[in-house]
């Protein structure tokens, strides 16, 4: 039952297939999703719904949303004691997301950043999805009563409207959802590009020397590190205005475990071909066991399948129990 006191709090996360997972993603993301399976009763799935916001071709988002399940199967969550799901396998995020629509202010809505950016990026499409992104956000939230969700440092805005939307509805119709809480890790949450530290890595930056993907070779791994922006000083310390060095301090940490102190003592008197070489190292070494997992699974299309085929039932039951809730209190007749 949904509020026994003995069940574990729950976590909901989700990834759009845009793209293969960048370094960023798995820092910021993924690798908590990782530590947060062992302790909560968590909820991941695979964003396809929200990557209809830009165009991408039909077959490529099949195999991408397949090849994300995968990825997500590789971070060895524990799909039997957690959910992993594709959104659309699973009715109730969007026929919450309507709902929710009818409680959300246009204004609101209007003054997200993400909303801008994108706009600006897909001047040319500039879809009333795009707009309402963060209500489809919202719902694939609050469909499952979600307490915690792993989140990087630029979801946070959309985090903040969901507990907004939660706390409107609350407030008009009585207890209905949880109001969840953003959970950012501490380091890691902000990746920054190689070539332009002072912009987040992201899966769809064009320029392929800019992010890592979580399934390069060791080989372009090097490369990419080996020419990564950095400053002239020549000197691993983490300081202000030295955004290239601190965003390689940064991964490094979060691959090794060490702090920046640590780090800095390290490689006192060394210089940033060192540097970079051993960062290169620790992530090829982070990502080698998801990158071998995810060989063996991509190619089981039948094992994927039959996860997503149960993910799915599981997802449908969870967040059925709330949407009835919902339907009944705003009014809609259920016969
Ligand atoms: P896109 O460019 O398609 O939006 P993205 O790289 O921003 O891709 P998302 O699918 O939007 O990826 O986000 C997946 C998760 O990764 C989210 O929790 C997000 O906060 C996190 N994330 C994205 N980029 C970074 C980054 N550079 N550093 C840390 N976390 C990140
Ligand atoms: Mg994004």
């Amino acid at each position: 039952m949904d509020n026994t006191p003995e069940r574990k709090q729950r976590v909901l996360s989700l990834i759009q297939p845009t793209s293969i997972p960048t370094l960023g993603n798995y820092l910021g993301a993924l690798k908590n999703w990782k530590t947060m399976s062992r302790e909560y009763d968590c909820i991941y799935g695979v964003a396809d719904l929200h990557a209809l916001t830009v165009r991408i071709e039909p077959s490529t988002l099949r195999s991408q949303t397949q090849q994300m399940l995968a990825m997500l199967l590789s971070l060895d969550l524990d799909p039997e004691n957690n959910i992993v799901f594709v959104q659309s396998h699973v009715h109730t995020h969007a026929e919450l997301a309507w709902i929710l629509n009818c409680y959300t202010q246009f204004g609101e809505a209007s003054r997200m950043t993400q909303f801008k950016d994108k706009s600006r990026k897909h001047a040319d499409n500039i879809n009333v999805g795009l707009f309402d992104y963060p209500v489809l956000m919202a719902a694939d939230i609050l469909v499952y009563q979600s307490q915690f969700v792993p989140i990087g440092a630029d979801q946070k805005q959309h985090l903040e409207l969901a507990r907004n939307i939660a706390d409107r509805f609350n407030g008009v119709y009585g207890q209905t959802f949880t109001v969840p809480e953003p959970f950012i890790g501490q380091k890691g949450a902000r990746i920054m590009s190689l070539q332009d530290p002072t912009s987040k890595m992201s899966k769809s930056d064009a320029n392929p020397k800019a992010s890592v993907s979580i399934l390069d070779t060791p080989d372009v791994i090097l490369k990419k590190f080996k020419s990564a922006v950095t400053d002239s000083e020549a000197s691993v310390r983490y300081a202000e205005g030295k955004d290239g060095i601190n965003n390689l301090m940064t991964i490094y940490s979060c691959c090794t475990g060490l702090s920046y102190e640590q780090i800095e003592s390290d490689f006192a008197g060394k210089g940033y071909g060192d540097f970079k070489k051993a960062v290169a190292e620790a992530v090829i070494e982070e990502l080698r066991p998801v990158q071998e997992t995810y060989a063996r699974i991509i190619k089981d299309k039948a094992y994927i399948a039959e996860c997503a085929k149960s993910g799915a039932e599981k997802a449908l039951y969870v967040s059925q129990k709330t949407l009835r809730k919902v339907q009944k209190k705003v009014g809609l007749w259920q016969g």
